[in-house]
């Protein structure tokens, strides 16, 4: 007789779930998370294809797979050490471990369907910033486009130039 693996005891009574675009996979933590986080960097940029990506970072052992993770599909990078996880249906990043951090996984926010118990508070990476992040700069309507918004005033880091040094 075959019986269904036990899950993980969870380790707080208090769970925040997430899932991917097509629902295929599924998973949950135990909250709170441990903490959360916007990585400037530019692989987190290529993965997610957004300016930068934000990430809840959770305990190993307080990450559960509830279904389908055998959609996964993992990208292992030798150089960085990292390992990104998606899913195979629809593409979505689902899972960011890093070798520096062996008990922690990081998921990125946008696939949580609640709060996580941790605001992303912290900016990782910056030194690796897109030029083109919009960092908050005021907004108006764009005239002719119902719902579209324009950035009024566009502040560029300056480039430093000789004249600036000598
Ligand atoms: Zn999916």
């Amino acid at each position: 007789m075959i019986s269904a693996p036990k899950p993980k005891p969870r380790a707080s009574a208090v769970q925040a779930q997430g899932r991917c675009t097509c629902e295929a996979v599924r998973f949950e933590i135990d909250a709170p998370a441990v903490w959360a986080w916007h990585d400037h960097g530019d692989t987190s940029r290529r993965a997610t294809g957004g300016a930068y990506a934000t990430y809840v970072g959770s305990w190993r052992s307080r990450f559960r797979w509830l279904e389908g993770e055998e959609h996964l599909i993992r990208y292992e990078d030798p150089v960085a050490r990292t390992t990104r996880s998606f899913c195979g249906r629809c593409g979505t990043p689902v899972l960011y471990e890093r070798a520096r951090s062996p008990k922690m996984v990081n998921i990125p926010r946008g696939l949580f369907t609640s709060r996580t118990g941790r605001e992303p508070r912290y900016h990782m990476n910056l030194g690796e910033r897109a030029d083109w992040t919009w960092a908050g700069e005021p907004l108006g309507p764009l005239k002719g486009y119902p719902g579209v918004m324009i950035e009024r005033a566009r502040r560029r880091p300056r480039t430093l130039t000789p004249d600036d040094i000598l």
